[in-house]
């Protein structure tokens, strides 16, 4: 298929599926079901019709707002729409290979909805993290036979339990949905990219933290009274690091050849 068809249908299709992954980070905080009803206004329940439907246009000609109530229409759906159709694009032009671009993709129709709903609701649930690591599994499975279903084992596994461990022990720095958040991950990435994908989200996250807390001092409305006391969602960061380890394998051969140089 020529590379400019590709592109078009990964970014025409991303803005299709972007909107279903902004409708499941509305409802599944809200614990009802993704499929049922159809697609409806939140304020006034009127259905919405195709042509309230279209990726990106149908949000831009009604300015953001329901064509019969003029209530607000929540921006995470066309967010999601205008993300999702760009990580189609770029996974087209810049996956290594086609199981990685496909991984990255399927993994990414996770963490999107769950980085909106960590971000609004600080919790990652387990309807979306479960099913998100069975889906890890097999595919790895399907993919690269015994090998594949090993690795994603011991990836799952090898990311669990050190941020359970930190959140049984430590419960206000990290949730149980972050350890299993990860173990998701490592099922996708395999144990040797858990260093790396650790180290994206810490060092993003630290890095976030201190903008946040930066501008909170220049604004001099601090929500904390100290550094330690700003609660940061972690899961945002947990996908970044996993989206660059699959597209990007080269960078957790580098992290693991460091570490290995440093430790004793
Ligand atoms: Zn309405």
């Amino acid at each position: 298929m020529p590379t400019a068809l590709a592109l078009g249908l990964a970014l025409l299709g991303g803005g299709v599926w972007g909107s279903f992954l902004g409708v499941l980070a509305v409802r599944i905080p809200g614990k009802t079901s993704i499929i049922h009803p159809g697609s409806r206004c939140d304020h006034c329940g009127t259905r919405l019709s195709p042509r309230d439907l279209v990726p990106f246009l149908s949000w831009i000609l009604l300015r953001g707002r329901c064509r019969t109530c003029h209530g607000r229409i929540l921006p995470e759906v066309l967010l999601s729409e205008i993300l999702t159709a760009l990580f189609m694009g770029a996974t087209v032009l810049f996956a290594p290979s086609v199981l990685r671009g496909l991984l990255a993709a399927i993994l990414f129709s996770f963490a999107l909805p769950l980085t909106m709903i960590d971000i609004r609701h600080h919790r990652l649930p387990h309807r979306l993290t479960l099913p998100c690591l069975a889906a890890g599994i097999l595919a790895s499975g399907i993919s690269r036979g015994p090998h594949g279903l090993i690795d994603a084992l011991l990836g799952a596994l090898l990311g669990f339990l050190p941020l359970a461990l930190v959140a049984i022990f430590y419960p206000r720095g990290l949730g149980m949905g972050d350890a299993i958040w990860l173990a998701a991950i490592g099922a996708y990435t395999g144990p040797e990219a858990l260093s790396l994908v650790l180290f994206v989200a810490s060092s993003t996250g630290i890095f976030a933290t201190l903008l946040i807390y930066l501008y909170g001092l220049y604004k001099r409305s601090r929500t904390g009274s100290s550094l330690f006391s700003l609660a940061m969602p972690f899961g945002p960061f947990l996908s970044l690091g996993a989206l660059t380890a699959l597209l990007a394998p080269g960078f957790s051969r580098l992290i693991n050849h460091i570490l290995l140089e440093i430790l004793p």
